[in-house]
């Protein structure tokens, strides 16, 4: 995947609002660092062709891995591409920065498991909340 553009703290609510909004109401944290809002913001386009009703039940870091856990209602070769897009974006988020998006690799920094490129080395998340 090319490298994605990197978003400010301050522009995240424009691309990761379709997303928050799609999750149940008192569980909105994006657990995840800003090098992966942009790539999870076009996930959500992504997903949204398929199914403009789709929801978000989780989205978080685990084990240096983008986890984007979701509900749909569609069938057929559309659930087929719904499912390819988030394992797409999952795999493409364990070779990507989590800090700025730059391509990275996965380390271990205080027992915490993150992918982080060689300037960022598990500092300077800046995660979206
Ligand atoms: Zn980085």
């Amino acid at each position: 995947m090319d490298q994605v553009t990197r978003i400010l703290p301050g522009e995240s609510d424009a691309v990761l609002d379709p997303v928050r909004a799609r999750m149940p109401e008192g569980f909105r944290r994006i657990g995840i660092g800003q090098g992966w809002w942009a790539m999870v913001g076009e996930l959500d386009a992504k997903l949204a062709a398929l199914d403009p009703d789709y929801s978000v039940r989780q989205v978080k870091a685990d084990f240096g891995r983008l986890d984007y856990v979701t509900t749909t209602t569609v069938t057929g070769d559309d659930l087929v591409a719904f499912r390819a897009a988030v394992r797409a974006a999952e795999i493409a988020s364990s070779r990507m920065c989590e800090a700025c998006g730059a391509p990275g690799s996965s380390s271990v920094e205080g027992g915490w498991v993150g992918v982080y490129c060689e300037q960022h080395g598990g500092a300077d998340v800046v995660t979206a909340t």
